[in-house]
């Protein structure tokens, strides 16, 4: 066959140029579509991984339209940590406890907003359902949500009664919020009265803290005093101890600007607790399996 006649076969066989290219542009929008429509199947899963929450505004119509799952990295499951090895890397954990509540929870969101810094909120399962609204915008705002039981008990606890504390909390958190959350903080850091046996069985992550603010003291302390102490005790892969609810905690809401301001004056970069502990499992990965790859490569 002569060679232009097999082009005019061919030539009547394809299609023309124009239909080409629109071929390709309807494979790049259903590409793009797909790609839309699996990124925001968990979007929650990709913000906790990647650190993607400077950018990202939840709206409560997503939080309630699809869940979010609080996940917690393979090396960290099951352990219970006060902090998170990073090196010499300035990242620091900012925590709430006790709420959502009334006015201060509010007040240190304004601040977080405006600083664009996202932290990890300790919710109690009691005032999760008084205050349903507050926690919707914790969430709204793009915080991560833990778990910090239905009452708030120190008190030794039967293994029952410790699995509803844990997990009457976590149907609230479902319920209002749409979020299912694997980091736990025993109420009174207590590691020995049930609870943290319960977490620990179920892979959970126990976060207790390296710097304790004092703001729970019941003197309440001064806002100076609160930023003074954080201040003392902040080292990199820190987590911060706060409250924003259990009662009125101003002095906290008016100390937050301030230990933004001076951490990051430090060079401190804030974080959440998750991401803290992806900080942290990419730091102390050791580089084993490369070498090990490679010294199997020079094997075969
Ligand atoms: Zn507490």
């Amino acid at each position: 066959m002569a060679r232009g006649e097999y082009q005019d076969r061919i030539g009547r066989l394809l299609p023309g140029k124009t239909l080409w290219v629109a071929i390709a542009v309807m494979s790049c929008a259903a590409v793009a579509l797909l790609h839309t429509i699996f990124s925001s199947i968990n979007p929650n899963a990709s913000i906790a991984k990647t650190g993607l929450v400077e950018t990202v505004e939840m709206t409560t119509a997503i939080a309630r339209s699809f869940p979010m799952n609080f996940d917690v990295p393979k090396n960290f499951q099951a352990k219970t940590i006060k902090d998170a090895p990073v090196g010499a890397e300035k990242v620091i954990a900012l925590t709430f406890d006790d709420g959502p509540w009334p006015e201060t929870t509010e007040k240190i969101l304004a601040t977080l907003k405006q600083e664009q810094i996202k932290a990890t909120f300790y919710m109690i399962g009691q005032p999760l359902k008084s205050f349903p609204e507050i926690g919707k915008k914790v969430l709204a705002d793009g915080h991560v949500i833990a778990n910090h039981t239905l009452h708030h008990w120190y008190k030794q606890m039967s293994p029952l009664v410790a699995q509803r504390e844990i997990e009457d909390t976590s149907k609230i958190i479902k319920e209002v919020l749409n979020v299912e959350t694997a980091y736990f903080r025993p109420p009174g850091g207590m590691l020995t009265n049930g609870l943290v046996a319960y977490a620990l069985k179920h892979n959970q992550s126990v976060n207790m803290w390296s710097v304790d603010s004092g703001d729970s003291n019941p003197r309440r302390p001064s806002s100076e005093a609160i930023l003074k102490t954080v201040l003392n005790g902040a080292t990199p892969g820190g987590i911060v101890l706060m409250h924003d609810g259990g009662g009125s905690h101003n002095n906290t809401a008016i100390a937050v600007p301030q230990i933004i301001a001076q951490l990051r004056a430090q060079g401190y970069k804030f974080v959440t607790v998750p991401e803290l502990l992806e900080l942290s499992s990419a730091f102390s990965e050791p580089p084993i399996a490369k070498t090990t790859s490679e010294s199997i490569d020079r094997r075969s």
